[in-house]
């Protein structure tokens, strides 16, 4: 085994590493940009080191200074995470020539995998099934049109280079398919800098099943099966192993493809084959073609070690460090069900806008795994992905486990930024996915009732209203509790994204309280040093830049109002369209005097490796456009001013 490793790479899967690392009694190096100075798996590793600035280009993604910071703290081993340069044959060459151990696979497995038009080649020749369609090197646009009329409507149009969903596009018709391959084309050379595309068949009621594998270079064997049919945007949102109705017959027949697949490249270290699967008539062993192999660990690799007891981490580890596979396929077992979901900044009902902010408050249940790579009072920057956390469960049974993470989902605390926390709650009570009944268009389909919002939230403006007055910090006394010498009924005036709140309190028994909103009437008793409201669950107040009501999965943030703060709405009001994250002007849409809808875009900013396209939020005219094409903004610059609204005279 290692002695000392070098961790290249940040958030939770730097921490995951180093915990596993740890308790093998390896020491850890971790690498830092300027940006994560003050991140948690800077403080978990024994030593770290700073490789340059806050842009991953500037930093993760440089290999050289990897390299150099491993030589500079004598490392025999690099661990390269996920994302980043986990897939960069140049890095594992460049470790290799430094002398060092490159933690995965070869170069050379990952050359052949990583572009998926010559990997789905590769898998055909050692029979593997691969989806229906073309991926030859011939990118003539009528040529492309010809093929897909070959393959039949629907089709998928495939970025090679791919990953994250980016540059793909389903196609309905013919007609479509110009404009379709054009925008594919442009988002893939804009993404990876390499344009050329596959085609293939649109899969019906597609799930997603990836089988993870392992091999030691000489042999193979494979744990079992994921189903991560639950996405928004071919990305993941919660991912599950075993897959719900998988046979015996199915897992054999994916099991020994997937091994055959490590097999076929002499494949060392974790990997995973993703498979698309026809579940349109439950799952049949003549139904799952090979999409692509991911040459490193996975996001959810935690639930197949929920699973088979296994650690992942550690048989990276043994393995690369020249150990043969710690178990033979017949020793490697299925126990019980496991659930893990992404735990994200980012605003559900702007479309799941990817967001930051400092963490106010972080917190976990204990009835789960909870992987994250920040705490209380860390900042989710611009610069990096915005997960939080994964969410991870296991039970005997998918129900229990299920369950369990509803459970975990409705006790996790996290305010200073919104999550999609609520959003993930709700789908792990959608009634389809309990039954089972995945596939990667459920959550589209039912988005509307997964964001609805509860009917009513006085309930948690009570709970705040009397945390508040609880709270001894409030200056100059007014609202400093019930006490012998103050009010029996008080007011707390709070404040709920620019809305304010009254909430009326009186004391009607030395340990009871009622609140009451605008009429509805709650009755709240004293229980330790807080307030419950009698006959509901408990929700949880926490004072952190503020008051975060938890209940049941939802989270209502408030401030005490300050009467002194000035009307903001004078400003904004619909007239300026503020950029709502830092990030590059990718394309400015309108220009001064143009006339605009309400919801027209206005511009396109991408921001944390996504596009997001700003709308108008009113009808009228455009009076001024403030940035241009390339321009780089900062959170709550303006971008573009409506003419004002004219004022109808009286
Ligand atoms: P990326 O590498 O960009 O993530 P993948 O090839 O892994 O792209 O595909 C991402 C997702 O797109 C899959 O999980 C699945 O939901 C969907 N998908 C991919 N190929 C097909 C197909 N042929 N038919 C239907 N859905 C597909």
């Amino acid at each position: 085994m290692f002695r000392k490793i070098l961790i290249a790479n940040r958030g939770e899967i730097a921490c995951r590493i180093i915990k596993t690392a740890r308790q093998l009694g390896v020491s850890t190096v971790a690498v830092y940009s300027e940006a994560d100075r003050n991140a948690l798996h800077v403080k978990l590793a024994d030593v770290a080191v700073c490789i340059g600035g806050a842009a991953p280009k500037d930093s993760y993604l440089r290999g050289d200074a990897i390299i150099a910071a491993a030589l500079q703290t004598g490392v025999e081993a690099i661990h390269p995470g996920y994302g980043f340069l986990s897939e960069n044959p140049d890095l594992v060459d460049a470790v290799k020539a430094a002398g060092l151990v490159f933690i995965g696979p070869s170069a050379d497995a990952i050359r052949a995998m990583g572009l998926k038009d010559a990997a789905k080649a590769l898998m055909e020749k050692a029979g593997v099934p691969v989806v229906p369609g073309y991926h030859g090197d011939n990118q003539d646009g009528a040529f492309l049109a010809q093929q897909a009329e070959r393959i039949g409507y629907p089709v998928l149009i495939k970025a090679v280079a791919g990953g994250g969903g980016k540059g793909m596009r389903r196609v309905e018709s013919a007609g479509e398919f110009a404009d379709a391959l054009r925008s594919a084309k442009a988002e893939a050379a804009n993404a990876f800098g390499n344009d050329a595309v596959l085609i293939e068949k649109y899969v019906a009621a597609p799930r997603h099943i990836e089988v993870q594998v392992f091999g030691d270079g000489i042999d193979a064997v494979h744990l079992f099966e994921r189903d991560c049919s639950l996405q928004r945007r071919h990305q993941k949102v919660i991912e599950e192993a075993p897959a719900p109705g998988m046979t015996l017959q199915m897992r054999g027949a994916m099991g020994s493809a997937a091994v055959k697949a490590a097999k076929a490249i002499g494949y060392s270290g974790a990997g995973t084959i993703e498979f698309i699967v026809d579940g349109s008539e439950g799952l049949r062993p003549d139904r799952f073609w090979f999409m692509e192999m991911n040459t490193r660990l996975q996001v959810e690799h935690p639930v197949t070690e929920a699973v088979t007891g296994l650690d992942l981490v550690e048989w990276q580890l043994r393995v690369a460090s020249g150990e043969r596979l710690p178990l033979g396929q017949d020793d490697i077992r299925l126990n019980g069900h496991a659930f893990e979901a992404r735990l994200y900044a980012e605003d559900v009902d702007a479309g799941f806008l990817p967001s930051t902010g400092r963490l106010a408050h972080l917190a976990f249940p204990t009835n789960c795994r909870a992987d994250t790579g920040v705490r209380t009072g860390d900042e989710i920057s611009p610069w990096y992905d915005p997960m939080i956390a994964k969410i991870i469960t296991h039970g005997p049974t998918r129900d229990i486990a299920l369950s369990k993470l509803s459970r975990a989902l409705d006790e996790a605390q996290v305010a200073g930024t919104v999550t999609n926390l609520t959003f993930l709650a709700a789908l792990s009570r959608h009634e389809g996915f309990a039954k089972g009944e995945v596939d990667t268009g459920l959550i589209a389909r039912d988005l509307a009732a997964l964001t609805a919002k509860p009917e009513s939230r006085r309930r948690e403006m009570a709970m705040a209203g009397l945390a508040a007055l609880h709270a001894a910090a409030i200056p100059n006394d007014p609202l400093a509790g019930f006490s012998l010498w103050a009010p029996l009924e008080q007011c707390v005036a709070l404040e709920e994204a620019g809305e304010m709140l009254e909430v009326r309190l009186q004391l009607t028994h030395p340990d009871q309280a009622q609140a009451s909103i605008e009429g509805d009437v709650f009755t709240a008793v004293r229980r330790g040093s807080g307030w419950s409201l009698e006959g509901q669950p408990d929700a949880q107040v926490v004072e952190a830049e503020g008051y975060h009501v938890f209940s049941s999965g939802h989270l209502l943030s408030f401030r005490l109002h300050d009467p002194l703060d000035r009307d903001q709405s004078a400003g904004p009001g619909g007239d300026v369209t503020l950029a709502p994250m830092p990030g590059l002007v990718r394309a400015m849409l309108v220009q001064a005097g143009e006339t605009v809808e309400a919801g027209q875009p206005l511009c396109v900013l991408e921001a944390m490796k996504m596009e997001h396209t700003l709308k108008a939020a009113r009808a009228g005219r455009v009076a001024e456009v403030f940035v241009s094409e390339g321009t780089q903004i900062s959170a709550g610059d303006p971008l573009v001013q409506l003419e004002p609204e004219a004022v109808p005279h009286g």
